[in-house]
């Protein structure tokens, strides 16, 4: 039987100092997030936090491995449950060099699932010059399509994601217009995004969703534009956990490093990041998990648990 897992994966983004001059989770106005974390703002002081609908750890991405963590090796990391940046040397990225996508296309979470009859997909919508780019060279696969697709699982596509098959990576679709071109590309509101991601994960037993905008407005260094991020994200949350069932399984959310706590530099950061469990039966999950490399296998064991 097992539980459900939905994956929500937060590319960069820590657990920031208390700084409202250089932390947007401090200006941010997000009421659903906080209200998981006991009123909090999600900063370093906010984990560990457990009561009611969740609980917060806060995660190691550094792994023991000097320098700052980059999103190939952080994601490679979570993927696969291995300590990627100890075996390859060094944090790398953004995208998987040969060794690492030799890691990931070997054994990662995705291929676990297929390999034990379970039901997983990544809930992103590709568009079709994605496809285009990566057919042609062009483009690298990330880590995260790269386990998809090396468990011989399909990428979504722009046809999945006009038919409500599947999620726009900026969660509401706008970008699908303003960005990619595509003029009648449906566009959801956050809640209503939200509400979409948790009726999609219920049709797997692993779902995943990768939202890489994060760590973009971190580089951006913008406070309006993270603020208007992070409120964004806060609606997307609070469709999710209006539709969602506690008793039914786990959301789980990460992330590979910071960067958007800290717009003071443009670069990563060396701080802890936030891993929110979401779920009435969270206790084995959060149960001595401390860095990136332990995420994989309490995945597996909860959607093996009976
Ligand atoms: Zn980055």
């Amino acid at each position: 039987m097992g539980m459900r897992v939905l994956f929500i994966f937060l590319d960069g983004v820590g657990l920031g100092p208390d700084d409202p001059t250089t932390n947007p989770f401090c200006r941010a106005s997000m009421p659903n997030l906080e209200r998981l974390l006991g009123g909090r703002k999600m900063t370093a002081g906010a984990a560990p936090f457990d009561a009611g609908r969740a609980s917060i750890l806060a995660l190691d991405p550094c792994l023991g491995v000097g320098g700052l963590p980059q999103s190939a090796t952080g994601q490679a990391t979570l993927l696969t449950g291995k300590n990627v940046p100890a075996m390859v040397g060094e944090h790398y990225g953004p995208k998987p060099n040969p060794p690492i996508a030799a890691i990931i296309r070997e054994d990662n979470i995705f291929m676990r699932m297929v390999g034990g009859g379970k039901k997983a997909a990544l809930l992103n919508a590709y568009p079709s010059r994605y496809f285009h780019a990566l057919e042609s060279g062009r483009r690298l696969p990330s880590a995260i399509p790269l386990a998809v697709t090396s468990a011989g699982l399909p990428l979504f596509s722009k046809e999945d994601f006009y038919s409500g098959d599947a999620l726009s990576a900026d969660f509401t679709g706008v970008g699908w217009r303003t960005m990619l071109g595509y003029d009648d590309a449906p566009v959801l509101s956050p809640q209503a995004a939200g509400l979409k991601l948790g009726e999609l994960s219920q049709r797997y037993d692993f779902s995943m969703f990768e939202y890489w905008a994060s760590d973009y407005a971190g580089h951006g260094q913008e406070m309006d534009k993270a603020v208007e991020l992070l409120e964004s994200f806060d609606g997307v949350l609070g469709g999710l956990l209006e539709a969602w069932d506690d008793s039914g399984g786990l959301i789980f959310i990460t992330s590979d490093h910071g960067n958007l706590e800290d717009l003071s530099t443009r670069r990563h950061t060396l701080v802890k990041v936030p891993g929110i469990v979401i779920g009435r039966d969270r206790n084995l999950f959060c149960t001595g998990l401390t860095d990136l490399a332990g995420v994989a296998g309490k995945i597996e064991a909860e959607v093996r648990r009976q």
